[in-house]
């Protein structure tokens, strides 16, 4: 086995199953440092994953917690403007990746890595799945509390792979609008971590109604409560309601993370009770 092979995998001898067995090992040894993974997912595209994502990493680094951001949507990655990271600002140490820190925030995106912002990512399933291992294999994440994995809408290679490479995970975070259209895609996520066994913490329900800012009333825009029928139905947890809120889709345009930059905000004050529920966290 590898665990007893001395040499890095590179000694000119090892033949290729050497080597996979020797990266596996890499990897494991590296993600044992990280003591909590909270991947975030769902069955449909511009739902408020990256948003979920992004502000529950943010979330637990205001809780005092080390925490590291993973983005594996390769083919349309919003971390790095949700953060206003720059392409080419991650550093390299003995031939690993340096993750992109603000304050105690370690984020590593593909947008970051590659040189054109504007160029589309066209990569098969095994090419996928290899970068999404030299993600989380190569990248210095250290020790850390947390790993909250950003993936793209829909079952396809990018959460299968996360799912097993990551199986002691906490569990799937699912994100969702309140319309039937939404939730007729999204309880396809539920199957899925069902059939790979993989956890699920439980739903959120995004975008549901609008919080007037001058009376604070609440406005069901969309057809209300999938989150809610879709928790009652697989018998999981709703983790709450997150109101539409122009103050986070501002923090998402600007780079400025609305728990953060809006932290009085009605949409931040739900956010925060549902991290508290993810993460056992009190956050004032
Ligand atoms: P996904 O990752 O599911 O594709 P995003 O997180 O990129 O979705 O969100 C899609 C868009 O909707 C972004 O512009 C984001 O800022 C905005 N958005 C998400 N949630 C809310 C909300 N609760 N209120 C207002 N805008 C939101």
């Amino acid at each position: 086995m590898a665990e007893n092979h001395s040499c890095s995998g590179n000694c000119g001898e090892c033949g290729s199953r050497e080597k996979e067995q020797f990266a596996e090992c890499e990897m494991r040894r590296q993600l044992a440092r990280i003591s909590h993974k909270i991947v975030v997912m769902s069955g449909k595209g511009g739902v408020g994953k990256s948003t979920v994502a992004v502000n529950l990493a943010m979330a637990l680094t205001l809780a005092g917690k080390k925490v590291g951001l993973l983005d594996v949507d390769l083919h349309g990655p919003s971390v790095p403007t949700m953060l206003h990271l720059e392409r080419n600002l991650y550093g390299t140490e003995d031939g690993r990746i340096l993750p992109v820190e603000i304050g105690d925030l370690k984020v590593m995106s593909v947008g970051v890595l590659l040189p054109d912002a504007d160029a589309a990512v066209i990569w098969r399933g095994p090419m996928k799945i290899g970068v999404i291992r030299q993600l989380l294999a190569d990248v210095e994440w250290g020790d850390l509390d947390y790993l909250v994995v950003d993936c793209p809408p829909g079952t396809g290679d990018e959460p299968l792979s996360i799912c097993q490479m990551l199986p002691d995970a906490d569990g799937a975070v699912i994100v969702t609008t309140p319309q039937q259209v939404a939730a007729a895609d999204v309880i396809k996520s539920l199957d899925f971590c069902k059939r790979l066994n993989f956890p699920v913490i439980g739903i959120i329900e995004n975008m549901s109604g609008f919080v007037c800012p001058k009376c604070g009333e609440l406005t069901e825009i969309f057809a209300s409560g999938a989150g809610e029928a879709l928790a009652a139905r697989c018998g999981v947890p709703l983790l709450g309601r997150i109101p539409i809120d122009p103050a986070v889709c501002r923090g998402g345009d600007t780079g400025q993370p609305f728990i953060n930059s809006a932290g009085g905000s009605v949409a931040a004050g739900v956010f925060r009770k549902i991290v508290g529920q993810i993460a056992g966290v009190e956050l004032k």
